[in-house]
């Protein structure tokens, strides 16, 4: 099983068998190593000599010839020699070597053997000295015998060396063909060795490559074994977490039953809470019904409450001191409180002028005249902008409602009016004029009735009328300043709306909007003053809002237009001055201005008496306002008052003919009260 051991095992296995084969050459009787032994040794261990060599029958002869070598000392060394070389020739360098060695050994101590062996034996001894000694000399015969027996003795010895020579060729020829099965198997040994040599070669291969194989193995252990415990780490994590979600679950699972138990307590509820809505819808129905009448009481009542405060009203402002201007005398304009004592808003003012013409015939000033007046409302300079308008805030609901609303600004040149209607300069929230405020609070009360079913929708127009001429305000592009002219028209045949053609009408439905149009307003007039001088306070500004409402669902439908109309300076020229030709231009503008401010006091009284003929064609002011004015209309007049004493002459006028004015007002509240 193990590719590594087997091929060695057995290589081993088979050197160990070869192994006395290889030795078994050392056993061989070789000559000089038997030559030591003696002879009465070497016939006792014949027999044991006999067993190993097995069967080699000469030896033993060639054994016992041994202890006879001393008489080969007469044997020529060549003769040895050539033996020697002869055995060498035949039995190879190994067997020849041990045999040279062996006769070579035997050359240098010929005799000492001979002598020993002799005496050991018990043998006659040999030729030599001693024996014919022991003879007397003319013992011839004697002599002849020992040397005939010498003889004897010679050819024996003779004819046993040639028996051990073929001896000894027999048994070179058993150790040559020896040698030669040994070095074939020696060959066959060495083919063996290098096989097992190349299996070795290729057993060190593989160990190599299975020690690197192990090497990587070991590697790759350890990447897993670090594998392992990183997912060991992993799973101690995911236990973890599991238990978390175990717990958590649990929670949820709790969670999820009282959410159960509370979802059908609800289901039940909300099975109570459908029957109330059906009956809440049902009850809901009524109240709307109930809503909607009440709405329309609402706003016939309130047209009640504003026709008794009076279709017309005038409102008196006086604008403060600026920075810059004299200081008035005190006592100039005074504000006494009305019959309820200073929490009353105030309603009367008045006015001490001294008169100089009157001053200058007594000789001695006079003292000054006070003028009273009293109207609807009447704001000290102190007054706010929202002040002003909280009093209006009405006027402008009555517009929702359906009722024609207009407002006037009446007043000279710089007593506030723009500042009233449009407000102050540089966009201050405070000072934001009624126009802004109007239309703020008209957009929201709609919005609040839209959630009655009422939809509004406003479409605004903003033109100047000078010189008896209409201008658009909102003209743009090409037409911007110029404001080509316009005419006031007929919206069609028989119909009482009025339009005035060129110009612009805008929808709007946020405060954005409005302002854009202000502005536009604004830079149309700034552009006409470099044309014409001083020409807005010479001319009417009319901001006009087309209000239409509709309740779709039950069929209602109102509109009204509201207007809102900064009048020209109401200044009158001084008649002392000289007329040069610019005057004479101003003049003819003073002329009509003058004329229209005339008519629109001329309707008002004739709408006040109730005349069957109303002058409204006289001015283009009174025939665009007409829808305005008449009917059931809500008019509100602002006489704006300057504060200052150069100006008094002019705010008596002013307040003369808005007295004249809330007369008529009056008039008319009586003549509704009744
Ligand atoms: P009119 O339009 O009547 O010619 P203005 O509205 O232009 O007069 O007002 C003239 C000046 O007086 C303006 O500078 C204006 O800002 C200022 N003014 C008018 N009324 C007031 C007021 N109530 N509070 C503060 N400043 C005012
Ligand atoms: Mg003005």
């Amino acid at each position: 099983a193990d590719p590594l051991r087997s091929p060695l095992l057995e290589v081993k296995g088979n050197i160990e068998l070869k192994r006395p084969l290889i030795k078994a050459p050392s056993q061989l009787p070789l000559s000089g190593s038997r030559l030591k032994r003696r002879p009465d040794q070497m016939e006792d261990g014949l027999e044991p000599e006999k067993k190993r060599t097995r069967g080699l029958g000469a030896t033993t002869k060639i054994t016992t010839s041994h202890p006879r070598v001393p008489s080969l000392t007469t044997v020529p060394q060549t003769q040895g020699q050539t033996t020697a070389q002869k055995v060498s020739k035949k039995t190879g360098p190994r067997c020849s070597t041990a045999i040279a060695t062996g006769l070579k050994n035997q050359k240098p101590v010929p005799a000492v053997p001979v002598q020993k062996s002799g005496r050991a034996s018990g043998v006659p001894p040999m030729a030599g000295g001693k024996k014919p000694s022991k003879r007397p000399a003319w013992d011839l015969k004697g002599q002849l015998c020992d040397l005939n027996a010498e003889l004897k003795r010679c050819r024996e010895r003779t004819q046993t060396l040639d028996q051990e020579n073929q001896q000894l060729q027999d048994q070179l020829r058993d150790a040559q063909q020896q040698v030669k099965a040994l070095g074939t198997e020696r060959t066959t040994l060495e083919g063996h060795l290098a096989k097992v040599q190349a299996q070795a070669e290729q057993g060190q291969q593989e160990l190599k490559n299975l020690r690197a194989c192990v090497l990587e193995l070991e590697e790759r252990l350890s990447t897993q074994e670090g594998l392992v415990q990183e997912l060991q780490k992993k799973q101690v994590e995911l236990q973890e977490e599991r238990r978390g979600l175990t717990s958590q679950l649990e929670e949820k699972e709790r969670r999820l039953q009282t959410s159960e138990a509370a979802l059908s307590s609800s289901q039940a509820e909300v099975a109570s809470l459908r029957q109330e809505t059906v009956a809440q819808a049902a009850l809901l129905t009524e109240r709307e019904e109930r809503l909607h009448g009440l709405e329309m009481e609402r706003r016939r009542l309130h047209n009640q409450l504003q026709e008794l405060k009076g279709n017309i009203r005038v409102f008196c402002r006086v604008r403060p001191v600026l920075p810059g201007e004299p200081t008035p005398p005190p006592g100039l304009l005074l504000f006494p409180s009305g019959p309820g004592g200073p929490s009353d808003p105030p309603t009367r003012l008045s006015l001490s002028r001294s008169d100089e013409r009157r001053g200058t015939l007594s000789g001695a000033p006079a003292p000054p005249t006070r003028h009273d007046f009293s109207f609807d409302r009447v704001f000290p300079p102190g007054s706010g902008q929202d002040e002003v308008f909280e009093e209006i805030a009405m006027l402008v609901q009555s517009a929702l409602d359906g009722y024609p609303v207009c407002i006037f600004a009446y007043g000279q040149t710089g007593s506030g009016k723009t500042f009233t209607m449009e407000g102050g300069p540089g966009g201050d929230p405070q000072l934001e004029g009624l126009i802004p405020r109007a239309l703020r609070h008209l957009f929201s009360v709609a919005q609040e009735l839209s959630g009655q079913g009422w939809t509004y929708s406003f479409v605004a127009s903003y033109v100047e009328i000078y010189n008896e001429t209409v201008r658009d305000l909102l003209a743009t592009g090409t037409r911007k300043g110029q404001g080509g002219e316009c005419e006031i028209r007929r919206a069609g045949p028989g119909s009482e709306e009025l339009t005035v053609t060129n110009a612009r009408y805008v929808p709007v439905s946020c405060e954005k909007e409005v302002e854009a149009l202000l502005h536009l307003a604004r830079q149309n007039r700034a552009v006409a003053r470099t044309a014409q001088n001083e020409r807005s306070s010479r001319s009417h500004s009319v901001f006009q809002l087309q209000i239409s409402g509709e309740h779709s669902s039950r069929g209602l439908q109102c509109g009204a237009p509201l207007s809102l109309v900064d009048l020209a300076g109401s200044e009158r020229l001084d008649p002392g001055l000289a007329l040069g030709p610019g005057e004479r231009e101003r003049l003819r503008e003073t002329q009509a201005i003058n004329s229209s401010l005339s008519t629109l006091g001329l309707v008002i009284m004739a709408l006040s008496n109730k005349e069957s003929h109303v002058p409204y064609r006289n001015s283009k002011l009174t025939y665009l306002l007409q829808n305005s004015l008449g009917g059931s209309a809500k008019m509100l007049m602002f006489v704006n008052i300057s504060p200052l004493e150069e100006n008094v002459s002019e705010s008596l006028n002013s307040l003369r003919f808005a007295s004249k004015v809330n007369q008529c007002v009056i008039g008319t509240a009586q003549a509704n009260r009744k």
